[in-house]
C-alpha cells in the first residue's frame, strides 16, 4: 500500500511573495514539530505531501492537527492508473461500511483522457456493481474523492479538519507573559494561531513561589510547544524587585506597581529578543489590575503594542478553550504565583498615575529591572512534556 498524507493549506494571503513565505514557513514548522519521526516532504503552491512509515502515520496525523496554517489533512493513496484507482476506491469504500456514497473527481491533469464527470460515472458504476451500496448525491455516508494530477492519482475518503490559522512565525515574534494560570496559555495559543511566534516570560519569586509552580509553567510551555515546535521560556528572578516594591509602596498600590515592573521587563526582553509585541492573558474586569483604569496606568510604561487575546472573553469561554488545547488540567494545579502571594486586601481599582509615579520615586527600580533582565534563565528544550513528572 502506498499511503501518504496530503495537506491542504489554510487561510492564504493572496500576494505571490507572501504565499511562498507562508508555505516555506509552514514546511519549516512541520519539520520542527515532526522532528522525532522519519518522513519526507514535497510541496507545490497548492498542496503538501508527507511520506512516512506506515506505522507512524496515525501519530504524525495527530501531530499535524496541531500545526497552524493547515486547513485539511487527508490520508490518501497514490496510484498510477485507472485500474488501480478503481481497485483502491473499492477497497476503501468496502472497509468504510458505508451504505451510500458519491464519487467526486478532480482532473487537474487535462492530458488524462477521461473528463471528470465521466470518470465519476464510470467509477460509481463499478462500485455499485461490486458492493451493496447506493448512490446519494446529497447526503452520502462517504464521498470517494479522486484527484488526477500530473504527479500522480490520489484516492481518499474523508478529509480531517486542520487547525487553520497562519503558520507560526509569519507575523514575527511576541513575548508572552506566561503564568501558571488559565488565561495566559490560552492567550499564547491564540497568538500562535495568528502566526505570531512566541517566546515566554515567567516571573518567579523564590522562596515565596515554589519549584512546582515553575515546573507547572514549564509544562504549560511544553503544551504550547506542540503548536509551535520551538518554544523558549525566559525565567525572571523577580524576588528582589518584588520585595522592594512591598517595602516602598502602599499595599493597595503594590499590584499596580508590580505589574508596571513586569511590563518594563517584558519590553526590555522583547527588544533583546527582537520581538515586536507583548502578549498576556489579561481579561477586562477579571481582577482589580484588569479594570480599564488599571490597564491604562499599567500600560503607560511602554509604547510597545500589548496584545491581550482573551481580553473580551468570559472566563467560561477561556476555560473551554483551555480544555480544548490541553492546558486546563495543568493550569488548575494549586501552586502560588508571584501575583497571588502577599495579595493586598484592597488592591486599588482606579489607580492614580501621579500616586504611582510618586511611589516609584521611592526606590531605584531601574537598576533592579535591569538586574532581572540580565539574570534571566532561558529554557529551550520542550520535547515530550518532560516536566510533567516533576509536578
Ligand atoms: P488566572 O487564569 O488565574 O486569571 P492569570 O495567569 O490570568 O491567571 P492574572 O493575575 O490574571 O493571572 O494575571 C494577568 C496576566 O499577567 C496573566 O495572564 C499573565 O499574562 C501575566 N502574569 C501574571 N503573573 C505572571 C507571572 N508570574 N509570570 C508571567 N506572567 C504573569
Ligand atoms: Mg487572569
Amino acid at each position: 500500500m502506498n499511503r501518504l498524507i496530503l495537506i491542504k493549506y489554510g487561510e492564504l494571503t493572496t500576494k505571490k511573495g507572501n504565499r511562498k513565505f507562508f508555505i516555506q514557513t509552514l514546511e519549516k514548522n512541520i519539520r520542527s514539530i515532526l522532528k522525532k519521526f522519519n518522513f519526507e516532504i514535497e510541496y507545490d503552491y497548492v498542496r503538501m505531501y508527507i511520506k512516512c512509515d506506515e506505522n507512524e502515520l496515525e501519530e504524525i496525523v495527530k501531530a499535524l492537527q496541531k500545526v497552524f496554517g493547515i486547513h485539511g489533512i487527508v490520508i490518501c493513496h497514490k496510484v498510477n492508473n485507472k485500474d488501480e484507482i478503481f481497485d483502491i476506491a473499492l477497497k476503501l469504500l468496502r472497509e468504510s461500511n458505508a451504505q451510500t456514497f458519491k464519487v467526486e473527481t478532480n482532473r487537474a491533469d487535462k492530458q488524462f483522457p477521461i473528463p471528470s464527470m465521466e470518470f465519476s460515472r464510470q467509477l460509481g458504476g463499478y462500485l455499485l456493481k461490486n458492493l451493496n451500496v447506493k448512490v446519494d448525491v446529497h447526503h452520502p455516508d462517504q464521498i470517494v474523492k479522486v484527484e488526477i494530477r500530473r504527479e500522480g492519482n490520489f484516492v481518499y475518503l474523508k478529509e480531517l479538519p486542520g487547525i487553520g490559522g497562519y503558520p507560526v512565525g509569519i507575523q514575527g515574534k511576541g513575548i508572552l507573559m506566561l503564568s501558571g494560570g488559565i488565561d495566559s496559555p490560552v492567550a499564547g495559543y491564540l497568538a500562535l494561531k495568528r502566526g505570531v511566534d512566541i517566546e515566554c516570560l515567567y516571573f518567579e519569586s523564590p522562596p515565596h513561589t515554589s519549584v512546582e509552580a515553575k515546573n507547572k509553567v514549564l509544562t504549560l510551555a511544553s503544551i504550547l510547544n506542540e503548536y509551535s515546535g520551538h518554544i523558549k521560556v525566559h525565567v525572571i528572578p523577580f524576588t528582589k524587585l518584588q520585595e522592594e516594591i512591598y517595602k516602598k509602596v502602599d499595599s493597595e498600590y503594590v499590584i499596580t506597581v508590580m505589574r508596571r515592573m513586569m511590563y518594563r521587563i517584558a519590553e526590555k526582553v522583547a527588544h533583546e529578543r527582537k520581538a515586536k509585541i507583548i502578549i498576556n492573558g489579561e481579561s477586562i474586569g477579571q481582577v482589580a489590575s484588569q479594570t480599564l483604569s488599571s490597564m491604562s496606568v499599567i500600560n503607560a510604561v511602554t509604547n510597545m503594542p500589548v496584545i491581550r487575546p482573551v481580553a473580551c472573553m468570559d472566563k467560561l469561554e477561556i476555560i473551554s478553550l483551555a480544555e480544548k488545547i490541553g492546558t486546563y488540567t495543568t493550569s488548575i494545579l494549586p501552586y502560588e504565583d508571584c501575583c497571588t502571594i502577599f495579595l493586598p486586601k484592597h488592591p486599588v481599582i482606579h489607580p492614580n498615575l501621579e500616586k504611582v509615579l510618586n511611589f516609584e520615586k521611592n526606590f531605584d527600580f531601574e537598576s533592579l529591572v535591569d538586574e532581572c533582565v540580565q539574570n534571566k534563565e532561558t529554557i529551550i528544550n520542550f520535547e515530550n512534556n518532560e516536566f510533567d513528572d516533576l509536578l
